[in-house]
């Protein structure tokens, strides 16, 4: 329910001649505006009493009847006029007091005719068993992505005195962290907005990642369930395009514009498969993709004696992924805690009289919790679980192709700050047939540990031999996987396309990077193959074309391959000798580079003094701000470049260069 269902709610109860009503929230300011404001609508009066401050406003100052005191208080409710709203605070401890509860149970037959409501505002607002038959207790809701937005619009909009840097967010960046901080209340979230922006100057995923991090504390009372921190995302999967592709669609389907047009909320995943290929890493990265909180359920500990009937855990979980949603729920090897068992009937009764209250919470549940549940076997997993129409889909992840092995084996090696071409991919790629992605990253780890051990740096050589040292589960699970992979044949989607198409993908992109690379070898090559021939001047038109834009330095490393580039020679201005260009070049760089320009195949461009100031080997004159009309008195460096094209604002002065005797 949205907090303005609820006001309605309250509006109709007022209205309708309730007395009494505990509403229970963490968030005392919040609701006390939106009660004040509510009663202002209604034109009815608001008095809100606390232990500490007494009735506000007060009716009666009489010595010993302040109203602290809520027997004092009860008593002094009948003075103030009819149609009045008496919000209490933190009323519930006082309850237990015999006296109280009494005081309170006579004044309530009159407070009907007097048109007045009591109002129990508290986190403790549980209504005492003397006043069942009176009272109603409501959850009031946390604030929805409409009150959120607000928040986030106030910090983001620096309107917040604590804010970081104000922030431009785009509307798909704002509804992300709208979503990621739904479950928090408005202090909360606004808190955590302000410490998740601390150091940031612009958007960014670990933004997202540290408000959902926020959320650990609501989890952190139960040990039924365990928070997981958001940091592998879909780069870190190698391979399972499929599953990664349909994870990332499926993850647009909890957007607001999915909502408007009534898109259904995505209800999970069962992801089925042979050990360490990446399940429970596919569920981590689909979570940070979502942008929710991450909580992993082991469904066998819900059965544990010391923690109380299971069916009571069952439900205490379900409520806390309702509280914190939206949120992925990981169900992590199913087979092992709804699975039929030879343990005893009474494990198997109730079993599954908890996977049939998991089932109807799955079907019914109207907050986003999308669930993802692991499992490496079916043979034991109930049928019921596996009905079309349950999961949103079956997924089979099966050991790593050729293809797959090889992003597996570069993903490992660029996490851990190792460059993949560096090394011979393929090959190891091709001898690791039947390794998992979990053997494929241990071959690496290992291969580093020995490596450091030795005092080496990683070569192909260890990683080779870690292989060769590394037996892969395969093959002793043969007959296992090749029942898990007959079953699946039919009934669950494949998370990695066809071998034949990732070999077409593969050599696809081969062929771009091979253009790529044709192409930018052809340009280099005609410019050397120019200076190869001699062909000086065509060679400098062409290297300069090629950059852009060219400093004389780098021109004379380019072509010292080819040609003598250092020497006495310098250019200087025809106008002004003592305006110096460069310094230090070969009579054949000088020549030719005062030809191109009178020819305007070349031209300079003046450039910031500020920045030519680091340039390499400048020459060694004091820099000339800009050029100067007037001839100068000493010679002077004035900063250029050489470009293929004209000035914005071509002067003559700069095309008429002449070379001299001028060496640094
Ligand atoms: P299990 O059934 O034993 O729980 P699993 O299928 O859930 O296994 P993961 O726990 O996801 O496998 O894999 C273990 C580790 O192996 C991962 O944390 C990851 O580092 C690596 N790994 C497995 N598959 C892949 C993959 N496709 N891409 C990158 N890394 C992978």
């Amino acid at each position: 329910m949205s907090t303005s269902d609820i006001l309605e709610n309250l509006r109709s109860r007022i209205l309708s001649g309730y007395t009494l009503l505990f509403l229970k929230s963490w968030e005392e300011d919040r609701w006390e505006n939106e009660l004040a404001q509510l009663a202002l609508e209604m034109e009815w009066g608001l008095v809100t009493w606390s232990a500490t401050t007494g009735p506000q406003p007060p009716i009666s100052m009489d010595e010993g009847e302040t109203g602290h005191d809520p027997q004092n208080f009860f008593d002094q409710i009948a003075l103030y006029p009819p149609q009045h709203v008496f919000l209490m605070k933190d009323l519930a401890p006082h309850l237990e007091n015999p006296d109280v509860l009494r005081k309170l149970r006579d004044i309530i037959p009159d407070l009907a005719d007097q048109q007045k409501i009591l109002l129990c505002l508290g986190p403790d607002a549980d209504i005492p068993m003397a006043l069942q038959k009176e009272a109603v207790q409501i959850e009031l809701p946390l604030p929805g992505s409409e009150e959120l937005r607000e928040v986030v619009q106030n910090v983001f909009g620096h309107e917040e005195p604590n804010a970081a840097v104000p922030l431009e967010l785009k509307p798909d960046e704002e509804e992300r962290v709208v979503k990621s901080l739904l479950g928090l209340t408005v202090r909360e979230a606004r808190k955590a907005l302000t410490r998740a922006l601390y150091g940031h100057n612009s958007f960014n995923d670990e933004i997202i990642v540290s408000l959902v991090s926020e959320k650990k504390r609501m989890v952190q009372g139960s040990d039924l369930v365990e928070f997981y921190e958001l940091d592998e995302g879909v780069r870190d999967i190698g391979g399972l395009e499929m599953l990664k592709e349909w994870m990332t669609q499926r993850s647009e389907a909890f957007s607001s514009r999915a909502r408007e047009k009534g898109v259904p909320v995505p209800k999970g995943v069962l992801l089925l498969g042979v050990q360490g290929c990446g399940k429970s890493l596919t569920c981590r990265a689909t979570a940070r993709l979502l942008g929710f909180p991450l909580v992993r359920l082991d469904v066998s500990s819900l059965l544990s004696s010391d923690r109380g009937s299971s069916e009571k855990n069952m439900r205490d979980v379900l409520h806390l992924m309702e509280t914190i949603a939206p949120a992925v729920l990981w169900l992590d090897e199913i087979e092992k805690g709804f699975a039929g068992s030879d343990q005893s009937a009474d494990y198997d009764s109730t079993m599954s009289r908890l996977m049939g209250r998991f089932l109807t919470w799955m079907d019914e549940r109207h907050a986003p919790v999308f669930v993802v549940a692991t499992a490496n076997s079916v043979k034991s997993l109930p049928p019921e679980l596996l009905r079309r129409g349950r999961f949103d889909e079956l997924f089979f992840i099966d050991l790593p192709n050729y293809y797959e092995r090889k992003q597996i084996l570069e993903v490992h090696l660029v996490k851990r700050g190792w460059k993949p071409e560096k090394f011979d991919i393929n090959n190891l790629a091709e001898r690791t047939e039947g390794y998992s992605g979990a053997e494929l990253e241990q071959i690496i780890v290992s291969a580093m540990l020995d490596s450091y051990g030795k005092g080496q740096i990683l070569s192909q050589k260890a990683l080779d031999d870690a292989r060769e040292n590394t037996v892969p589960l395969s093959v002793t699970m043969e007959e296992k996987i090749f029942e898990l992979r007959e079953w699946a044949r039919t009934r669950c989607r494949p998370a990695t396309p066809d071998s034949r198409v990732m070999q077409m993908m593969d050599e696809e992109n081969r062929r771009d990077e091979e253009a790529a690379a044709e192409r930018a070898a052809a340009h280099r090559e005609e410019w050397q193959m120019l200076a190869e021939h001699g062909q000086y001047p065509a060679a400098f038109a062409e290297f300069v074309r090629l950059k852009k834009s060219v400093h004389y330095h780098e021109l004379e490393e380019a072509f010292a391959e080819y040609m003598t580039t250092a020497g006495d020679q310098g250019l200087a201005l025809r106008s002004d000798p003592n305006t110096v260009l460069w310094v230090g070049l070969s009579p054949d760089v000088a020549g030719t580079l005062v030809k191109l320009i009178a020819e305007k195949k070349l031209y300079v461009h003046e450039v910031d003094p500020d920045i030519a100031e680091s340039t390499p080997k400048k020459p060694k004159l004091p820099t000339v701000r800009g050029l100067s009309e007037e001839r100068l008195a000493r010679p002077c460096w004035l900063p250029t470049v050489l470009c293929a094209y004209a000035p914005e604002e071509v002067n003559p002065r700069l095309s008429r260069v002449a070379r001299m005797k001028l060496s640094n």
